[in-house]
């Protein structure tokens, strides 16, 4: 049966920044929650409108809805050969769930202080074409307002990327999502990588990670 790989951390850990690097050796297509829900608030879908209040809010989603989605998108062909989770699951009963739909081979944890998180949301920008993900001062544009991967100068910065809604959604990962991490240590799934270090060395680490397994 074909494996997936969860890519797990804090909001700002750099899920979204490293997925890249993982997508192109293990052929595995990214599956990020938040990015299908931010396209479903963009097309006007009733699930991006009634997530909208959760994600301005810096809540969770409920699970129902994170579930139904994630079921959806694996019956989708490029899924067939595993896929690489961003962003979930975020809580134990997304975790059982996907259990029974999926089977995960490792938990890749990417681990940030909480005091770098702020500086790190806050300074998050992407592009709207091709999503590549800058930061204003530890990963910024080569020439200015100008996307390096796909030249485009439509760049973005989200809604919940500011201070205060960074705190609540600190509070929920610590409350609701980073118990996952002993749920998927006692299955024997569980690596933490040091993400409290340039993007190339989280980037080597993960792929050493992977190597090993
Ligand atoms: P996530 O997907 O986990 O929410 P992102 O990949 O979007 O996180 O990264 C959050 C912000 O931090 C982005 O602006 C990104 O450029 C920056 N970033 C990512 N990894 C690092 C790192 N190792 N050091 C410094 N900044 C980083
Ligand atoms: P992210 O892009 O991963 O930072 O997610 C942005 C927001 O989308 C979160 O703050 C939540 O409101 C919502 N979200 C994304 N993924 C999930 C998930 N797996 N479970 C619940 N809510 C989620």
């Amino acid at each position: 049966m074909a494996t997936s790989i969860v890519l797990f951390g804090p909001p700002g850990a750099g899920k979204g920044t490293q997925a890249g690097k993982i997508v192109a050796t293990t052929g595995k297509p990214q599956i990020s929650t938040g990015d299908m829900l931010r396209a479903a608030l963009t097309a006007g879908t009733p699930l991006g409108l009634a997530a909208k209040q959760f994600m301005d809010a810096g809540a969770l989603v409920p699970d129902d809805v994170i579930i139904g989605l994630i079921e959806e998108r694996l019956t989708l062909p490029d899924a067939v050969n595993g896929v690489l989770f961003d962003g979930f699951p975020r809580t134990i009963a997304q975790a059982e769930a996907l259990s029974s739909i999926a089977e995960v081979e490792v938990v890749i944890a990417i681990e940030v202080p909480d005091e770098r998180i702020v500086e790190r949301i806050c300074g998050r920008f992407t592009c709207g074409q091709c999503g590549a993900v800058f930061h204003d001062s530890f990963n910024p544009t080569s020439v200015d307002g100008v996307c390096d991967s796909c030249g485009s100068s439509e760049m973005k910065r989200r809604a919940d990327d500011n201070e205060e809604t960074v705190r609540t959604r600190l509070e929920a990962y610590h409350t609701q999502t980073a118990p996952l991490s002993d749920w998927y240590g006692e299955r024997g799934l569980f690596v933490a990588v040091d993400g409290d270090q340039g993007i190339d060395h989280v980037g080597d680490a993960i792929l050493i990670a992977l190597d090993s397994l």
